[in-house]
């Protein structure tokens, strides 16, 4: 590829020649009213209106029964897969082609990844990986799935929607339903993309959104717990609010807890930002459109959304030939101050994560030395 014409085509994108980051949030809405109210009225911190605004507003974009606010996506994830029944010595069922926190998720609740494949069209966890291991693997006992191998017993089924590309959400479910492991899903990335029509986050037993500020909307840093389980709901609020029963002085906290709770001010922040969720996905979408069709005449393969599912295309990226010219996109662009970055470095191959079980990982190597991010903010 002509790299001059890459560069100029994002910065004619974003009315600029400036240095162009991969995401920047942007604050064009209540922001700011929201934020000063928290300040005016001193409930800045654990408890506050917006906190509870903000999880009436992610119930209903995730459409599910109840949403818990968190304070950010990593602890969503760790409580999530605690509240599955994750214990010490589990195995989770992953992707090793993710962002490191959910893998670091399992580790916290002192259980093993394991990492599976992933489907070449989607990014993220191929159910058809998770079928031949349970086959060759699993094994259901009374209280639950087991490795025959390694003994220990596979607790939970851990996707994630890369970029905000929906993973094969009815197969893996259907996989993970007959060998009776609960699902949960990591949508940190994809809030607002949709799987036949059903948002992502709404099909495991537990969904996780993050909003840390490199996400589609922001908190500053934030998370959320979504489940149709009232019950489990009710138990992750309790869990993140440092297990306290309700008394009006006493101290009695009834298990060991987390602070995981997020503080009003942020709630403020994004409760703004989700009010601009719809928008921010319909300029992500408009620039995919004129990104697919820059590529196309390029002959470069941009990445777009799988019939049935529609994404929030949080971050775009192209798919290049190989590693080399990866690494030629990835020098010269930064050099020329318009940001890419590549996806990321597959978790067997960080020091925490080297002994952990893997299957092939045909597909996930693929996408590694040809996956590339390119600059996807808002921009209309
Ligand atoms: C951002 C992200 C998280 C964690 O979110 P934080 O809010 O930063 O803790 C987890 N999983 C994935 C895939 C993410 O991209």
């Amino acid at each position: 590829m002509n790299i001059d014409q890459f560069v100029k085509f994002v910065q004619e994108q974003y009315k600029t020649t400036d240095f162009i980051p991969l995401h920047v949030p942007r604050f064009q809405g209540n922001e700011k009213k929201y934020v000063m109210e928290t300040i005016d009225s001193t409930f800045v911190s654990s408890v506050g209106a917006y906190v509870d605004k903000f999880e009436q507003m992610i119930a209903e974009i995730s459409r599910t029964e109840q949403a818990v606010a968190v304070v950010n996506g990593t602890a969503a994830l760790q409580v999530a897969l605690r509240l599955a029944g994750v214990k010490t010595g589990d195995e989770v069922l992953t992707q090793a082609l993710t962002f490191v926190a959910t893998a670091n998720a399992i580790a916290y609740n002192h259980a093993h990844p394991v990492f599976l494949d992933v489907d070449l069209d989607t990014m993220g966890l191929s159910p058809k990986s998770v079928e031949i291991f349970l086959e060759e693997y699993g094994e259901i006992r009374e209280d639950g799935c087991y490795n025959k191998k390694s003994g220990n017993r596979i607790a939970a089924c851990l996707p994630m929607h890369t970029f905000g590309f929906p993973v094969h959400l009815n197969e893996l479910v259907e996989v993970c339903n007959k060998w009776s492991i609960p699902v949960v899903e990591d949508a940190a990335e994809s809030i607002g993309s949709t799987y036949h029509g059903k948002p992502t986050g709404s099909f495991g037993q537990f969904g996780i959104y993050s909003f840390n500020g490199n996400k589609i909307v922001t908190a500053g840093g934030g998370g959320a717990i979504v489940t149709d389980d009232k019950q489990l709901g009710d138990f992750a609020k309790h869990l993140t609010t440092t297990a306290k029963k309700p008394h009006k002085y006493e101290y009695v906290h009834d298990e060991l807890g987390h602070n995981y709770r997020m503080p009003n001010l942020n709630a403020a922040l994004i409760c703004a930002q989700l009010e601009q969720l719809d928008s921010f996905i319909q300029s992500k979408r408009n620039l995919a459109v004129k990104y697919k069709a820059f590529f196309k005449e390029k002959g470069i393969k941009f990445r777009t959304e799988n019939p049935d599912t529609k994404v929030n295309y949080w971050l775009m990226c192209v798919e290049l030939n190989d590693r080399k010219e990866r690494n030629q996109l990835l020098n010269e662009t930064n050099e020329k101050g318009v940001m890419t970055r590549p996806i990321w470095k597959l978790m067997y191959k960080l020091p925490m994560y080297e002994h952990c079980f893997r299957d092939e990982q045909t597909n996930a190597e693929y996408l590694e030395d040809r996956i590339v991010n390119i600059p996807s903010s808002c921009n209309g």
